[in-house]
């Protein structure tokens, strides 16, 4: 198969990298720092993309988008994750919630919620997790009762990403006293809504990153039900595929792979033949994840793919993070702009730890693909 991206998405590519490095210094690091100016640049980026018609180039034009193709949103999030995500979290809203309320939402649900994100005006967060429902999580136990034409929604969430700074929440929670899939239905809930506690916890992902959230009789009308009520399971799905293989991580691989061969010592001669197999390992796994979007933009399923492209680049993270480690010894770990890589590495091995966790374990994933196999050998 070729996956030439064609000359479109190249001139996208430089226009894309010459936005960032005209707007954030090559010490930037993301918006989860400890200095607030972060997070307020990319918010800012954000709309300078959305006035230039980049944020959403992929939607249709009917929601917002610039109706660009596979290959454009790629190269976008390529160039986002290389440079260290300057959307900030509202790479959240676009990569999967969305294209989930394109998929699943109502008219009015369509009208209310993709323009906002389309202008990069809101950021949202994700609902699923609990603390005895992650890896398996059609155990959650939230609830959801009707009451009259309201829903009273109770339970607790966690390492909910970006909940205290977060506008909205896709909110998984249970109908009924089902079990397993039965029953969970999405809600779109505001987080402003009384009866949401946000508990921050803090960790090495840096500061509005992993939360805990409480909902206690938390009311929220019948226009918050995202799908069908006990339909919840098939949103669910869809979102976790956009989103295992929203983020480009094999991108960020090989632009720090690259940083440490053009820096100041190079590659130690040492560690040279294990660079250019991890290079290779990298470009596997960019190929792993161009065959995902490729099947998804196809219309055909994508699930089993998006979860072997995650486990290659996922442990491609993490063997990076490893191989700059051994190459630029303790001054690796360092923090800051004058560190090496203006800190890179210290930030990409403390991001790489979680790789295999976030979006659903290795492990899962590796179940996933192993089901689709045997499925297909059956
Ligand atoms: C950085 C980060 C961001 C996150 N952001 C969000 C978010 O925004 N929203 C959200 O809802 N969640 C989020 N999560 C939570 C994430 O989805 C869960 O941590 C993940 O699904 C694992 O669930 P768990 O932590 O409960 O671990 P468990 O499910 O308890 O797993 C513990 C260990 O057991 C293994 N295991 C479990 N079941 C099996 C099995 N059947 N076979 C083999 N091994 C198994 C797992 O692989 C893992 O190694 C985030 C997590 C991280 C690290």
């Amino acid at each position: 198969m070729d996956f030439d991206i064609g000359n479109d998405a190249r001139q996208l590519r430089t226009r894309l990298r010459t936005s960032i490095t005209e707007t954030f210094p090559p010490e930037f690091l993301g918006a989860f720092t400890d200095d607030p100016a972060d997070m307020a640049a990319t918010q800012a980026f954000c709309k300078t993309l959305a006035d230039q018609g980049l944020l959403t180039i992929a939607w249709p034009t009917e929601h917002g988008g610039a109706g660009g193709d596979v290959w454009a949103q790629t190269v976008v999030r390529e160039e986002m994750w290389a440079h260290h995500e300057p959307r900030g979290p509202q790479y959240m809203g676009l990569n999967w919630v969305g294209p989930a309320v394109m998929a699943f939402g109502t008219a009015d649900q369509k009208a209310r919620h993709l323009p906002p994100i389309a202008a990069g005006d809101v950021i949202w967060c994700q609902g699923f997790s609990e603390p005895d429902a992650g890896s398996d999580l059609a155990a959650l136990s939230t609830r959801a009762v009707a009451d009259g034409d309201t829903w009273r929604i109770t339970g607790q969430k966690i390492w909910t990403s970006y909940a205290g700074i977060a506008q909205w929440c896709v909110l998984a929670a249970r109908v009924g006293h089902g079990t397993g899939h039965e029953g969970i239905t999405m809600f779109l809930v505001p987080m402003d809504t009384p009866g949401i506690r946000v508990v921050p916890i803090r960790t090495m992902l840096g500061p509005h990153h992993l939360n805990e959230v409480f909902f206690d009789d938390v009311i929220v009308g019948p226009d918050a039900v995202l799908g069908a009520v006990g339909g919840g399971w098939a949103v669910i799905k869809e979102a976790l595929a956009h989103e295992r293989v929203g983020i480009a991580r094999y991108a960020r691989c090989e632009r720090l792979l690259s940083l440490l061969a053009t820096g100041e010592d190079g590659i130690p001669d040492r560690l040279r033949t294990r660079w250019a197999r991890l290079l290779v390992r990298v470009r596997v796994a960019r190929l792993l994840a161009y065959r995902a979007v490729a099947t998804q933009a196809a219309g055909g399923d994508f699930d089993a793919l998006a979860s072997a492209a995650r486990i290659a680049v996922t442990r491609c993270d993490q063997d990076v993070a490893d191989l700059l480690g051994d190459a630029l010894g303790v001054g690796g770990l360092d923090a800051g702009a004058d560190a090496p890589l203006h800190g890179a590495a210290e930030d990409h091995w403390r991001y790489a730890q979680a790789a295999t966790i976030a979006s659903g374990t290795i492990e899962v994933q590796r179940m996933i693909v192993a089901r689709d196999l045997l499925g297909n050998a059956s």
